[in-house]
């Protein structure tokens, strides 16, 4: 174990205690550091509480792309719009379209692919040895998703989706209704096809995965404090300085910022002037259902997507969950009510009969670049502060590769990936 000077509160400080942060905490505590995790509130309760679970391998294709581009823009302000605007969200919000679509030319679309793929070719290995060294790998199942389909167009899209990936080696194979209703009962007539992923996985409660992590970071002698840090200052390459909400301070040798949503303030500190915005997604997962009989089997064993209807039901510890919505409506607005009821009309259209009384509600704040590729890496003007955030859609997914890279990094070493493309200053020239 490392010790640090007296001076110091720790050897590296991690702000924030979502997944990517607590996944950090925990590799840097097991190599050998002296670790404090801080987080405003407790560990797990950002956008790593209620998200879909899925590992999504399968997901290579940023956001920002000609197709969403020319497909979504008519529908933004629509209530039942899978991809909206909040229209008193519209003018902060500008600025982060007008990127968006910048990134979404071919040009950049392909570089995007390129640096989601380089993250995505390890990260189903990579969270699973997380998982098995934080004890926690029962949390992970490994047996892929469906995407389903109601109608041609929807079939036409999945499957061409499904070829489109093919060349980059996501491997998947078409199930027919009638396989799908053997292998899925519960599941709407109206389903007329799926395929079937065979790499993806899902957890069965993301939540846990972060106390899993933090227990792990406690266990190696890291510790946890709860506290709001408003400012960051790297006053020489040795030591960085955070300021509290409560107007304490705290210093450590090395400071890696995974606030998630909220970190654009925190980099703001240091001259870091990043588009970072948040696409607030929704969830409601049903209460536990009471077995009425010894041959009852849950309603699914895998996650299952509808591209038409752009939502994913996983089967969670807790409950099954439904998931989805693309909100454009900043850190402050309230949830819009009308999110959970459309996500309430999507379950019953797949899963008809299933018990929604007593369900749980929930929206989170995924972190989202313009371009949808996280930054990671060492902050180009101050040696010893580190970014980790970011991660969209994709934070569980890509939680144990983001902590393998950012371990290596903070401790001076080489990246196991070139991480040019996901550069704080790749915004800049803005
Ligand atoms: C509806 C929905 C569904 C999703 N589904 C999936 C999925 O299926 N698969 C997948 O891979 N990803 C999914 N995601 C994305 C994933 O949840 C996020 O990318 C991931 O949780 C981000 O993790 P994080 O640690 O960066 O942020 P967070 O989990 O938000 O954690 C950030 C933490 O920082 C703390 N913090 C913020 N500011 C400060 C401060 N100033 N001082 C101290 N602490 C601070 C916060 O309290 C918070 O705990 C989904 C997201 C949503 C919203």
């Amino acid at each position: 174990m490392t010790h640090v000077s007296h001076s110091l509160d720790a050897e590296v400080i991690v702000i924030g205690a979502g997944v990517i942060g607590a996944a950090c905490a925990s590799r840097l505590a097991q190599a050998g550091h002296e670790v404090m995790l801080l987080d405003a509130g407790e560990v797990g309760m950002g956008a790593s509480f209620g998200n879909a679970g899925h590992i999504a391998t399968e997901q290579l294709f940023p956001l920002a792309s000609p197709e969403v581009v020319r497909g979504s823009w008519r529908y933004l302000l629509a209530a039942d719009s899978p991809l909206r605007l909040r229209l008193g969200y519209l003018l902060p919000i500008l600025p982060w379209l007008a990127r968006f679509v910048w990134a979404a030319r071919p040009r950049s679309f392909a570089r995007g692919v390129a640096a989601l793929l380089a993250l995505q070719e390890s990260a189903r290995d990579d969270l699973a040895q997380l998982l098995e060294d934080v004890d926690a790998a029962q949390l992970l199942h490994l047996n892929g998703h469906m995407d389903v389909w109601e109608s041609e167009s929807g079939r036409n899209a999945a499957l061409a989706l499904a070829r489109r990936l093919r060349p980059y080696g996501i491997e998947s194979m078409p199930v027919s209704a009638s396989a799908l209703q053997e292998a899925t009962p519960a599941l709407s007539r109206g389903v007329q096809g799926g395929v079937h992923y065979l790499d993806s996985g899902h957890v069965e409660d993301p939540h846990a995965v972060c106390t899993a992590l933090a227990q792990d970071l406690l266990k190696h002698g890291g510790r946890i404090q709860q506290c709001r840090v408003e400012q960051v200052q790297a006053m020489t390459s040795h030591c960085a300085t955070l300021t509290l909400q409560d107007g304490g301070t705290l210093r450590a040798q090395r400071v890696l910022i995974c606030a998630g949503a909220w970190s654009k303030p925190l980099a703001a500190s240091l001259g870091y002037h990043v588009p970072l915005d948040t696409e607030r997604g929704y969830h409601i997962t049903l209460a536990p259902q009471p077995a009425s009989g010894s041959g009852d089997r849950p309603a699914l064993n895998r996650p299952v997507a509808s591209g038409e209807r752009k939502v994913i039901m996983t089967p969670m510890s807790m409950g099954l969950r439904m998931t989805g919505t693309v909100e454009f409506g900043g850190l402050h607005l309230p949830p819009d009510p009308r999110r959970y009821a459309l996500l309430q009309r999507h379950l019953q259209a797949l899963l008809p009969g299933a018990n929604t009384d007593g369900a749980s509600t929930w929206m989170g704040f995924r972190p989202s670049l313009p371009d949808h590729l996280p930054v990671l890496g060492v902050a180009p003007r101050h040696p010893n502060v580190f970014l980790a955030f970011g991660h969209q859609h994709l934070g569980l997914t890509l939680a144990g590769v983001t902590a393998r890279i950012m371990t290596e990094v903070v401790l001076g070493r080489r990246s196991p990936i070139e991480l040019a493309p996901y550069s704080v200053d790749r915004f800049a020239s803005w």
